[in-house]
């Protein structure tokens, strides 16, 4: 069969430990056989980080905001272990959090769903996809800690030394803790694009919540930015793609999350995100298969897997040990990138290749050739083979094989 072509090259970010292990796995397999794969390569594993000073980062960040999709591996953020272990000159920051600044763009989160794994809530039926407002709030918060009587006020003073607000937050009478927050308008819109675009693009409805019955300014804020940019720019989109936009309190949403089938994006303020992401993913199964796609405000997009370097596992490998580590999020990173590669460049084929290879992913899973991480997840009484990462990868070969030879 002859390899696929493509068009304009996607931005490939290399990065670190087991998981970069994997990605060659990946490329050698399930990529380079059947793809000319066309890629712009940056390496960032921490060495590289090191040796242009973390330069690579950025360059690799630029070029995804030019070329619009890009692949990433996962990455060390280093802390003050890794500085020792890698004799760093510095405490590098994390490449995700570089990566989001560049691209100003909100991160969403997705469990794959197979047979033999049924989410804790058992009416969840499709995967719930949490976008979270990585930006302000509670996490740039100015705090005090009130050590006895006093006034706390809030104060505001214009550009032009003006002070157009005070307002007294308390009287303390004794000791007690004091917060400030802010967040900005130009940060929400650019939350509230990206939502709009990504259910768009995923053809899935946008859910959003605050808690703006009781924060009648700063929740407000976010709902009516969300409302105002619906009306104007997206509502007509959304019903010609057949899907909704639906604003309701947080604490509604929650019921509802729970009582839902799922098949819907649940955009949340940061915090909430924070919190209902770690539980949404529990309760769907397992790290190793949760996706992770970074979208900008302007469509650019980035792929990833929602796990880090996987450390534990790379250090058995160091001591030639082979590991049975999950590459499903590293492979769907792969599969999401080509796929929307193939959408932007009109290349029917790169996207039909993508379905397949994700089809192929869940052939295997379903056949019970699995990883071992999932094997303590299935429906009790499935019968499963147990296998370590390459072997995993070539059974998904294999099905993928029969699936293109279709
Ligand atoms: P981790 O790499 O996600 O791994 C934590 C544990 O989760 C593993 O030890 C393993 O459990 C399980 N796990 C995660 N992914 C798995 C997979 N694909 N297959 C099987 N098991 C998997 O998190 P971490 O150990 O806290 O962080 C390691 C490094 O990754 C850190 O240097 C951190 O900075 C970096 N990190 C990077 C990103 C990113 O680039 N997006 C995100 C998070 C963390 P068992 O050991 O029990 O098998
Ligand atoms: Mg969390």
């Amino acid at each position: 069969m002859a390899k696929l072509t493509m068009k304009t090259p996607l931005v490939e970010m290399d990065g670190d430990e087991m998981t970069r292990v994997i990605w060659k796995m990946i490329k050698d397999e399930l990529l380079h056989p059947f793809i000319d794969l066309k890629t712009q390569y940056y390496d960032l594993g921490l060495p590289e980080r090191e040796k242009t000073k973390d330069k690579v980062t950025m360059d690799a960040a630029l070029a995804n905001k030019e070329l619009g999709v890009g692949v990433k591996c996962a990455t060390i953020t280093p802390n003050r272990q890794r500085v020792e272990e890698y004799n760093l000159s510095e405490m590098w920051k994390s490449p995700n959090g570089t990566i989001r600044a560049v691209l100003d763009g909100t991160v969403f989160r997705a469990p794959i769903l197979i047979d033999a794994v049924k989410p804790v809530v058992r009416n969840w039926e499709k995967p719930i996809t949490i976008a979270r407002h990585a930006y302000g709030d509670v996490y740039r918060a100015t705090e005090y800690r009130v050590p006895g009587a006093g006034k706390a006020e809030l104060v505001f003073t214009d550009d032009n030394g003006k002070e157009t607000f005070r307002e007294t937050v308390f009287d303390f009478k004794g000791a007690g803790v004091l917060q400030s927050q802010y967040n900005k308008d130009d940060s929400i819109r650019s939350f509230a694009h990206s939502c709009f675009k990504y259910a768009l693009a995923t053809g899935q409805d946008l859910w959003f919540s605050t808690k703006d019955t009781i924060s009648k300014q700063y929740d407000q804020t976010f709902k009516l930015i969300f409302q105002e940019l619906y009306d104007t720019e997206y509502k007509a989109l959304f019903e010609a793609a057949g899907i909704t936009y639906f604003y309701t309190l947080i604490d509604d949403a929650v019921a509802r999350v729970i009582r839902s089938n799922g098949g819907f994006i649940w955009a949340c303020k940061n915090y909430d995100g924070d919190v209902m992401s770690d539980m949404v993913s529990t309760a769907f199964g397992s790290l190793a298969m949760m996706t992770s796609v970074l979208v900008s405000p302007n469509g650019q997009f980035e792929y990833e897997a929602a796990h880090g370097t996987v450390t534990k596992h790379y250090y058995r490998y160091l001591q030639g040990e082979e590991t049975s580590t999950n590459p499903m999020a590293t492979i769907y990173a792969w599969s999401g990138a080509l796929r929307k590669r193939g959408e932007f460049d009109g290349l029917n084929d790169l996207s039909a290749f993508a379905d397949a290879l994700e089809g192929a992913c869940i052939d295997t899973l379903n056949s019970g050739v699995m990883t071992k991480d999932l094997i303590s997840l299935v429906t009790p009484g499935t019968s499963v083979t147990p296998v370590c990462t390459l072997p995993f990868i070539k059974a998904i070969r294999t099905n993928l094989e029969k699936r293109l030879a279709q």
